[in-house]
C-alpha cells in the first residue's frame, strides 16, 4: 500500500511554544493595547488544529468545535479595558464553551493589525493592489503609499467593492487627483486627520462615525468606510497560514459574516 507523506499523522506543536513563537513573530510585547495579547484563555497543553477567525463570538467558537479544534486565534479576543469583568451571560456561554472543549483562545489585536507583512494592513493593502512607503498615526498602525497611477476615487471604490464583496461607504472630498492614499483596517476613523497630516488624498479604513463626512468635505481629502470585519478578516489568515507553514499545524479560517 502507498502512503503519501501528508499520512504521517497530525502534527503536534505545544501550547507553550505556539505561544512563544507568536508572541515573537507579532512584536506582541511593543505594542500598548486595549486588551490583553496572546493566550487569554488556557485550554490542551498540546496544539494540532487551530482555527483562526475575526473575533471569538459564540458562533466561531462552536465552528471551531465542529471543526474538532483545540485553539481558537483572533484579532478581536474577549477581554477588553472597560470591561466590568463579571461573567455573565454571552461571556459566560463563550467562556464556557471554550473551558468545557478545553480550547485554546489567542488574541493579538494591534500586534495583528501592524505587522509589516502579515498584518491586516499589509495584507488587505496587498488585496488591493497598494503599497506603503511609510507608516503612520499611532504606534505606527496607519499604512501610507503611492496611488497606483491613474486611480480614481470610482475606480478605487469599484476596487474595494470587487476585492471586499461589498461597497464601500464613500465620502468625496474636492475632487483632487489621488497621489497618496492611506489605510488603517477596523475601527481606525479617527486616524482620518493624521492620514491627512501624513499626506493622504483619500483614507480607507472599516467604519465612519460622524465627524469624517464633515473633515473630508472641509479639508479635500476622501474618506472610504469599507467595512470593519471586513478589512480585518486577512491578518489572522496570513499568520494562521504562516504557523500551518512554518510549524505544520491544520489551519482552517472560519469566517462569521458581520455586516458592521
Ligand atoms: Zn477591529
Amino acid at each position: 500500500m502507498w502512503t503519501s507523506p501528508n499520512e504521517k499523522g497530525p502534527v503536534v506543536v505545544e501550547r507553550e511554544a505556539l505561544v512563544s513563537h507568536l508572541q515573537a513573530l507579532l512584536e506582541a510585547d511593543r505594542f500598548k493595547d486595549y486588551g490583553p495579547n496572546g493566550l487569554q484563555v488556557e485550554g490542551r497543553a498540546q496544539v494540532r488544529t487551530v482555527v483562526t477567525g475575526v473575533t471569538a463570538s459564540l458562533a466561531l467558537i462552536d465552528a471551531a468545535i465542529a471543526e474538532g479544534a483545540d485553539t481558537i486565534l483572533v484579532h478581536h479576543g474577549l477581554f477588553w479595558r472597560g470591561q466590568d469583568g463579571r461573567v455573565t451571560g454571552w461571556m459566560k456561554q463563550r467562556l464556557a464553551r471554550l473551558l468545557a472543549n478545553d480550547i485554546n483562545l489567542l488574541a493579538y489585536h494591534l500586534p495583528l493589525d501592524a505587522h509589516a507583512s502579515l498584518g491586516n494592513n499589509a495584507q488587505w493593502g496587498q488585496r488591493l493592489g497598494l503599497v506603503a512607503d511609510a507608516r503612520f498615526g499611532d504606534q505606527n498602525l496607519g499604512f501610507i503609499g503611492p496611488a497606483p497611477a491613474g486611480l480614481t476615487l470610482e475606480a478605487l471604490g469599484d476596487r474595494v467593492a470587487q476585492t471586499m464583496g461589498r461597497a464601500p461607504v464613500v465620502v468625496e472630498g474636492d475632487g483632487r487627483p489621488l497621489r497618496r492614499v492611506a489605510w488603517c483596517s477596523g475601527g481606525a476613523q479617527g486616524y482620518f486627520e493624521q492620514a491627512i497630516a501624513a499626506g493622504a488624498d483619500v483614507f480607507l479604513t472599516g467604519e465612519i462615525s460622524e465627524p469624517q463626512a464633515h473633515c473630508a468635505r472641509e479639508t479635500g481629502a476622501a474618506f472610504l468606510a469599507c467595512g470593519h470585519h471586513a478589512s480585518e478578516r486577512y491578518g489572522v489568515q496570513a499568520v494562521g497560514e504562516h504557523i500551518a507553514t512554518q510549524l505544520g499545524l491544520a489551519h482552517t479560517f472560519i469566517d462569521v459574516p458581520n455586516p458592521a
